[in-house]
């Protein structure tokens, strides 16, 4: 069915309400419908939905959608923010490593995807830890200041820092060129000083890392 130059697919179910749904990532209009509902009573209704239909399809547009995960053979994930090829061995090994443009993932054949996420996962940390060091000092350095503690955590912001002193850096970071790791860290130092997003915040910014808007837009990108 075809509604305003928009095609409509109708599925008709023993149900007794019309529902309607605009999926992502193609924008398709779904309609369920009950068996007795006429195409004229069908059509009303959705032109009755027109501007909400549009409104969201232009919202999933507008979105990048990521492709679920798998954690099967050949998939692509980041690391420092290159490329990599998924390889799942054997679990002999304890924790997953990479080489050569391979990381490789110690599962058990019958795993289920939460597992060989959370492997995964473990493997981003650890390489968040051995990275942490390295620029720990030059960070504290340029910013003046030390927390109390350095956390890693899967979150939603990248980083994060409390007034106690300690800084929580997404593990996801990993995924991500280093130089956003520095900028992530140097960004929650500076709120050591700079308790908020101020003239001052940015002033430090400006001060201890000077392209911090570039590696931002990196970051995000
Ligand atoms: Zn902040």
């Amino acid at each position: 069915m075809i509604v305003n130059g928009i095609e409509i697919n109708v599925k008709r179910k023993n149900i007794k309400n019309l529902y309607l749904r605009v999926t992502a990532p193609d924008g398709e209009v779904k309609v369920s419908a009950p068996e007795y509902v006429s195409d004229e009573e069908i059509i009303n209704f959705i032109e009755s939905k027109m501007d909400w239909i549009l409104k969201k399809r232009e919202e999933i547009a507008n979105t990048d959608y990521v492709p679920k995960l798998k954690y099967v053979n050949g998939e692509k994930h980041y690391l420092w923010g290159e490329e990599y090829t998924l390889q799942l061995i054997e679990n002999n090994v304890k924790n997953a490593f990479a080489k050569d443009k391979t990381i490789y993932l110690p599962v058990s054949k019958r795993s289920k995807i939460k597992s060989r996420q959370k492997t995964l996962e473990d493997f981003y940390r650890n390489e968040l830890k051995k990275e942490i060091p390295q620029i720990y000092n030059k960070c504290i350095k340029k910013v003046g200041k030390s927390p109390n503690e350095v956390k890693i955590r899967k979150m939603k912001n990248w980083g994060n820092c409390r007034k106690n002193g300690v800084i929580t850096l997404n593990l996801n970071l990993a995924k991500k060129p280093k130089i956003c790791l520095e900028y992530v860290f140097i960004h929650e130092l500076c709120h050591l000083i700079e308790f908020n997003h101020s003239k001052n915040f940015k002033k430090l910014m400006d001060k201890n890392c000077p392209n911090w808007a570039e590696i931002k837009k990196i970051l995000n990108g």
